[in-house]
């Protein structure tokens, strides 16, 4: 058949032993060996797996397009009516993406909810928004069965990082209307862990909850993670020592970029995860055991793609571009080619886990319109974020773009950690930096060192980079 890639890859899922499957180490760190949620659909071959994309897809598409008033108007103005007009990959991908603005638009339009629901309201049994740290929130509603399917999708993410019932899962965070602190937690559930909510608490007393309770798995942003690992070395609490042996985040691309990756798993002692979602859409990746260096995407609930942003046409496996992502599990309230205005690059080959399930090199690179132009240099916040975070003796740095004679400038405030006394260790590592910098971006940057506990420090999102004036590209 034809492929929703970009080549059909039959790999075959018969290549590797039984042994070679379970046999793969995770690392010098504390770990075990590879576990899957559903191996039979994780290792199989791209051909099956684009069949069972398919099936799930045409079964969709048949519902939405009879009931959806949303997508109903969007395929209309092309020219689709009918849901048998689609058959194929090839008519699929004729349909129009879809983007948040035009979601935030609808609801704003037609509030509360807007009219992408394929369902009487009265089916709904759960409501959640986006962070809405670009705008307006996006509200978004689930039914019984689609937030099952979103645990499904996060029993991927537990048993990919080899997480299962002998584990204690901490969720360091208070529970709001971000969809991700629900899912993880009543995930932990469906795979029969001990799910630990650490809410309602500061910093310290989750450190000290977390460790009474024994917990061995952490999930925070990785900011978080790096933050609470401060505030133990400020109250000697041993965490390397503690039984937590790996830690999951999401809502910032760190850990995914080695350098802070490599912080935290020196912190905390443990290995440290990736996973990717969006309220919108559903939890999307994750990252196995084996960590290639990039993250698997759950393509048994999801279509993915890759397009140029500026064109809007696909591009062939390993060019980087736009990841467009098609849920095939949220009838009620679906995404069909969405625009998630992340930057991929994706690998079809298979992973060392024995996984088919494509892998996002890198993780989310970015996103589409994070580049920055400084003095005629393509910069992205994660290559300096990279740079900075191999320095251990930086607490917390910010980095703001100005644009001065038409021109963006980087100003680079820097948070030394409070053991750097004397002016001569100052200076080294700010040259260290600015030198770096120079090397591996060729940026100059104008670096200041300001007082222990004065940048902004973050639960959730962090916003280490400020732009204070017009130029961004
Ligand atoms: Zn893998």
């Amino acid at each position: 058949m034809e492929g929703w890639g970009y080549k059909l890859i039959n790999l075959g899922c018969k290549g590797k032993s039984e042994e070679q499957m379970h046999g793969v180490s995770d690392g010098p760190l504390r770990g075990d060996g590879v576990t899957y949620y559903d191996r039979d659909v994780e290792t199989c071959d791209r051909e099956r797996l684009q069949e069972l994309q398919t099936r799930k897809l045409l079964a969709l598409l048949n519902k939405v397009a009879k009931t959806n008033p949303f997508y109903r108007r969007k395929w209309a103005a092309v020219g689709l009516t009918d849901p048998r007009g689609v058959q194929s990959p090839r008519d699929f991908f004729k349909l129009p993406f879809t983007t948040k603005g035009e979601l935030v638009e609808d609801q704003a339009t037609n509030p509360p909810f807007g009219t992408n629901l394929s369902i009487p309201i009265t089916r709904f049994v759960r409501l959640h928004q986006t962070s809405g740290t670009t705008g307006k929130p996006l509200k978004w509603l689930d039914t019984v069965q689609s937030w099952n399917w979103w645990l499904r999708c996060w029993s991927y993410v537990y048993k990919g990082a080899g997480i299962g019932p002998s584990d204690r899962i901490f969720m360091s965070f208070s529970f709001g209307p971000f969809i991700g602190f629900w899912t993880a937690y009543e995930a932990a559930e469906k795979i029969g862990a001990l799910a630990i909510p650490g809410g309602g608490l500061e910093s310290l007393l989750r450190l000290h909850s977390l460790l009474e309770n024994e917990a061995t798995v952490l999930v925070c942003t990785p900011t978080y993670a790096l933050r609470l690992a401060q505030i133990a070395a400020e109250n000697n609490i041993d965490l390397v020592n503690s039984p937590i042996r790996k830690t999951i985040h999401a809502g910032e691309p760190g850990a995914s970029i080695p350098a802070t990756k490599k912080q935290i798993e020196a912190s905390w002692g443990a290995k440290c995860f990736d996973h990717t979602g969006m309220t919108e859409v559903g939890a999307t990746g994750f990252e196995c055991v084996a960590q290639p260096g990039g993250i698997h995407l759950i393509e048994s609930e999801f279509i993915f793609e890759v397009i140029d942003p500026e064109t809007g046409s696909q591009l062939p496996e390993g060019k980087e571009g736009e990841l467009v992502i098609t849920n095939l599990g949220r009838f009620g309230m679906p995404v069909f080619r969405y625009r998630s205005g992340d930057r991929v690059k994706l690998n079809y080959g298979r992973c060392e886990c024995g996984r088919t399930f494509a892998r996002m090199e890198g993780g989310i690179l970015g996103r589409v319109d994070d580049m920055i132009v400084v003095r005629g240099i393509n910069v992205f916040p994660s290559a300096i974020e990279n740079i900075i975070r191999q320095y251990s003796e930086v607490e917390e740095f910010q980095v703001e773009v100005t644009r001065e004679k038409e021109m963006n400038e980087l100003h680079l405030r820097l948070e030394l950690n409070p053991s750097i006394q004397s002016s001569q260790a100052v200076s080294s590592v700010v040259k260290a930096i600015a030198n770096d910098l120079h090397t591996r971006l060729a940026l100059r940057v104008e670096t200041t060192v300001v007082p222990a506990g004065s940048l902004p420090r973050f639960d959730l999102k962090a916003r280490r980079f400020i732009i204070s004036a017009p130029g961004r590209k």
